[in-house]
């Protein structure tokens, strides 16, 4: 394999030599932000929405990042040349930067820029055939009054909490609730029901990240001419539903089939699921930048 580049605090460093300071406070702390990107044959696919919610999780915890996202994005498409990638995945980190031990983020000199990006590694084919069982957690989604979910933060622990949960009990997934108990996500993934035709996800501020992915569905969805809705709704709706399935950058759209041992429909990815997910497919690589000019060979 070729050698691999990593952008790091204002250069391209080789894998090997990509290290941070155990003084960075996104190390100590979890203080800093990040993003998931995914790469379709040369595009990215949304990236200015994806730099958009990193400016914003940034904003909210007063990271000020020391680019412009135009900026940014020619970073992560840089990154992705220099890589020679064409199906990636793009991991953006912003840590507040180097400090001393204590909490004060204002000892820190300057946040500090990362973006790794890697071949992609699908998810198993199988799973999109079968579908997921998933199981509800005890672990509540963090209250959005206390760290919203909006914010994609280095802070990871309540999905990190959820996911040994999930793996706990046998399953890959898990469905988080709010602390009222109503139906949030995924570990990393947002849902959706759908019950006679209409399409239901949790409203933001449940308690869910808002998905780029999400947002695509449910785009995708109306076009469609499906009945789409943002509602709340709580376990006895997933349980009853049609079809369950979960949206992310990693899963796309992935069918859910088993819910805390309750059978969803007929126990195989629904008919809706499998149409959601096969148009976002025919869309993804229109609906990003280029990051290669026509024609231009790769390798
Ligand atoms: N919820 C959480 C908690 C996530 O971390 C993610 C990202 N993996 C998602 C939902 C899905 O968001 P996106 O479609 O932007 O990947």
């Amino acid at each position: 394999m070729s050698e691999q580049w990593i952008y790091l605090d204002g250069q391209y460093v080789k894998k090997e030599d990509a290290k941070v300071s155990v003084y960075d406070h996104g190390f100590l702390y979890g203080d800093g932000v990040f993003e998931g990107i995914r790469m379709y044959d040369g595009n990215v696919f949304r990236l200015e929405e994806h730099v958009d919610r990193l400016y914003d999780s940034a904003k909210s915890i007063m990271l000020n990042i020391e680019v412009s996202k135009e900026e940014m994005s020619n970073i992560i498409i840089e990154t992705l040349k220099m890589n020679k990638l064409e199906n990636a995945y793009i991991r953006v980190v912003i840590s507040r930067g180097v400090g001393n031990l204590g909490l004060d983020p204002f000892t820190c000199s300057h946040p500090q820029i990362i973006v790794i990006a890697e071949q992609l590694a699908l998810f198993p084919k199988a799973l999109y055939d079968t579908g997921i069982e998933i199981v509800t957690v005890a672990s509540r989604r963090n209250r959005a009054d206390v760290l919203s979910p909006k914010v994609k933060s280095l802070n990871y622990l309540n999905n990190i909490l959820v996911k040994i949960e999930a793996n706990l009990a046998g399953v890959s997934e898990a469905l988080m609730l709010n602390d009222q108990g109503y139906v949030a996500e995924g570990s990393a993934d947002n849902i959706f029901i759908v019950k006679k035709g209409k399409i239901l996800t949790p409203p933001g501020y449940v308690g869910a990240l808002e998905g780029i992915t999400r947002n695509a569905i449910i785009e995708i969805a109306q076009k469609s001419g499906y009945e789409m809705k943002e509602e709340v709704f709580t376990r006895h709706d997933v349980y009853t539903a049609d079809e369950v399935f979960l949206t992310g950058t990693a899963a796309e759209v992935i069918a859910v089939v088993k819910v805390d041992g309750r059978v969803i429909g007929d126990g195989k990815p629904g008919e809706c699921t499998n149409k959601l997910l096969q148009q976002f497919r025919d869309t993804v690589t229109q609906d990003g930048r280029k990051v290669y000019k026509q024609n231009a060979q790769v390798g």
